[in-house]
This record gives C-alpha cells, structure tokens and sequence, in this order.
C-alpha cells in the first residue's frame, strides 16, 4: 500500500473519452491525462482508458452500444466504483449509461464541482459551489427521478413522478435563488473591500491550474498559502499586500483555470474573477515542462478574452524551468543548460505578449530577482500616474 492508504478508500475508475473531428488522438490523450489527473485530485484511481473513434457522440449512450458492453464487461471482471467521461452528457446519455453499467457516472463536470465542493474553505467558496452544483443538477432530475422508479419496480408511472420531479424541481429553484441572494450580498461586501483598498496597483496571478500561482504567490509575499501538486489547490482567492523596493501593491492568487470549466462554475466564481477584472497587471504563469503548455496558454487568454474587456498589461512567466531542465538532461549536458534558457529567451515564447517573458523555477528561487525587477517596473509606471504627489518615492 502507498502512504495514500492512511486517506480516505480511493475508489478504482475508468476513463472514457471520444476521438473526433474536433479532438484529435493526441488532443484526448492530453484531456484523459488531465482527467486522470482529476481522478486523482478527487480520490479515484484509473485503471483503464476507452477511446473511440467516431464522427460525433452517440446521442443515446455518448459512445457506441458496442464499446457501451466493452466497458460493462470491463467494469464487472474488475469491480469498477466509477465511470468517467471526458465531455459533458445529457440527462439522456447519462441514464441509458447507468442503466447498462449499473455504477456511478460522471462526466468532467460533475468531478470539477466535486473537487471543487471538498476544496471550498470560506462560506463564500462553498456557496458558490453549491450554486453551481444544483445549477448543474437541475436539468438532469429526471434522470434521478426515472432511476429511483426503476428501482421501486416502474410501478407509480408517469403521474406521481411528474409530481415528484416538479416539487423537486421547485425546492432546487429555491434553493438556487437564495445562494443567489447570499452571493449577492457578499459580492457586494468584497466589492466595498476591494473599494477600500483605495488606488493601489493590483496585480493578479492568473494561470491554467497546477502550473505554480500559489508557490509564486508565497514567494513574491512571504505568505504561506496553500500549494500541492493537486488540481483546484486554492479556490479562495487571497490578497496579500507586497513591497517592490518602496512601491506597494496588492498581490492576489486566484483559482486556475481549465479546459471545459463549466460554465456554471465560470459565472458562480464572480468575485474571484473580478479580482482579475479589476487587476492593473496580469501575471501570466506556465508550466513550461508541461507537455501541452501551449494549449493551457490559449484556454487561459481565451477564458480571460470572456471576462475582461481590455487588453491588460500581461507579464508571461514561464515557471519550472528546474523540471524543463531535467527533462533536457539527457540531451543536453547540464554544463550547457544556461544556453538552453538563452536559446528559450530568443524564442517566440518569450514574446507571447509582444513583451519578454520570464524564465524562472519558483520552487528553486530562480530568476525570481528579474521576476521582481520587471514587476516593479511596471507597477512604479501605474502608481506613478495615480499618485503623481508620492513621486519622490522614486
Ligand atoms: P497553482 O495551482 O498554480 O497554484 O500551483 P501550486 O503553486 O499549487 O503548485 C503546483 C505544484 O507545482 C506544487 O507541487 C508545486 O510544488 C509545484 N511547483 C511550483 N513551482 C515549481 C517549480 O518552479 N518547479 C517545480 N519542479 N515544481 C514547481
Ligand atoms: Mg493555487
């Protein structure tokens, strides 16, 4: 047994993605690397993957009805808990799925909230996600509704099931609209907070998740949140106030992004993302020994397109240099590796924002004095302008 068997009992699961015109082989290796990645997060252990090849999802049951029974053999010979999709299923989908394998189903959705729902600290994080949770649950009761009468034995019908589902439904609407409420009133709090905060310069780490924020974050404040190689680490945004030689400014860490976060949880995390809105200076990190680095870049800039309007100023930090450097080992001699990050800095990379980016290892402390020069270039300009009084500072 590994040391995780003094945690809870991880459960064994399977993974389930499409091939398609849209994604191609390699794309759905990535996504149900994440996805395991995501089991993991949430306690599962995958034991298996199913890919298929088709032109679209089957409408009834996602996959094929063939690769359906592939799978239900699989999960009953190896006692599967859990099966999980990589794209999001329709109440449909999901009950003919269920209704063949007889185990729980979830989409990448429903583990996102899940992760999610045992991440939230704060009152504000846990509202939010139940929000979006019963968001999520509400066009799929009749699913549960029909699950529940196959288990009574179908006999009450249509009637009293209608009823139940409505009743159902109405109790969830309430629900929805007082967390609505809740969430309002606290938005409004952390709005008049942040308005105290006068016209400090505000500066965000934004970033896909898992790629360093956190780390960084203590680094740059001297605080210790929260960092550990799991996805959704910190959902609760901080802001910490930090000293660039003699400017201030407000640092906050935000919860990463991902590929196909749902939307819900997109609209629910407002506040978070207004943190981010509201920044002077985006700090873009990455995970440069990520194998699909890129791809994290563009679902970043294209999330953050939805909910900013400008263009802001954007500093790329590429983090983990130390883990890029290893993987380069073997290829290059480590004599040479100061060579290597030369070569990386005339590369297009370090001009994603027609501006240079930053090579640094946040766990190694490197190049974070660059880091920090830059940063304070930057801020000293804004502050500069809005506290034009304050400019024997410099
Ligand atoms: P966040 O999700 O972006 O906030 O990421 P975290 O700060 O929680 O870090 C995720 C994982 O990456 C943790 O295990 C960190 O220790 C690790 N990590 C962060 N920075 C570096 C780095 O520069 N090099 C390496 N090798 N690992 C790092
Ligand atoms: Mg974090």
């Amino acid at each position: 047994m590994d040391s995780k068997s003094t945690e809870e009992k991880q459960e064994t699961c399977i993974l389930v993605g499409l091939i398609t015109k849209e994604q191609d082989e390699d794309h759905v290796k990535e996504y149900l690397d994440e996805l395991a990645f995501l089991a993991l997060t949430a306690g599962a252990v995958t034991q298996k993957r199913f890919v298929q090849r088709v032109d679209k999802p089957n409408n009834a049951t996602f996959v094929g009805s063939g690769k359906l029974e592939e799978i239900n053999v699989y999960c009953r010979e190896h006692d599967i808990d859990l099966i999980i999709f990589d794209d999001e299923l329709s109440a449909t989908q999901l009950r003919n799925i269920e209704k063949v394998l007889e185990r729980k189903v979830l989409d990448r959705n429903n583990l996102i909230l899940d992760i999610f729902a045992s991440r939230a600290k704060t009152a504000y994080a846990k509202t939010q996600v139940e929000l979006a949770q019963y968001q999520y649950l509400l066009p799929r009761l009749t699913r549960m509704w029909t699950h529940l009468e196959r288990q009574k034995g179908g006999i009450g019908m249509r009637g009293p099931g209608e009823t139940q589902i409505e009743s159902d439904r109405r109790v969830i609407q309430d629900k929805v609209s007082k967390l609505k409420k809740d969430l309002e009133k606290i938005d409004k709090q952390m709005a008049t907070q942040r308005g105290n905060r006068g016209a400090m310069v505000r500066v965000a780490l934004v970033g896909y998740t898992n790629v360093g924020k956190s780390t960084l974050m203590n680094l740059l404040s001297k605080s210790d949140v929260f960092a550990e190689d799991k996805l959704f680490a910190t959902l609760d945004t901080t802001v910490r106030k930090i000293v660039l030689e003699n400017v201030p400014c407000l640092l906050s860490d935000t919860v990463g992004f991902i590929r196909k976060l749902p939307h819900q949880l997109v609209e629910s995390f407002k506040s978070t993302l207004d943190e981010v809105r509201e920044a002077d200076i985006l700090i873009h990190v990455l995970d440069i020994s990520h194998p699909a680095f890129e791809d994290q870049y563009h679902v970043v800039k294209s999330t953050l397109a939805e909910i900013t309007m400008a263009d802001k100023t954007t500093i790329v930090v590429f983090n983990k240099i130390d883990a890029y450097r290893k993987q380069h080992s073997d290829i290059i001699p480590e004599e040479h590796h100061a060579e290597l990050l030369e070569e990386l800095q005339q590369t297009w990379m370090a001009k994603l924002e027609g501006e240079r980016a930053i090579f640094i290892s946040a766990t190694e402390k490197m190049n974070i004095e660059e880091l920090r020069s830059l940063l304070y270039e930057k801020v000293k300009a804004i502050h500069a302008v809005r506290f034009p009084f304050n400019s024997f500072l410099y």
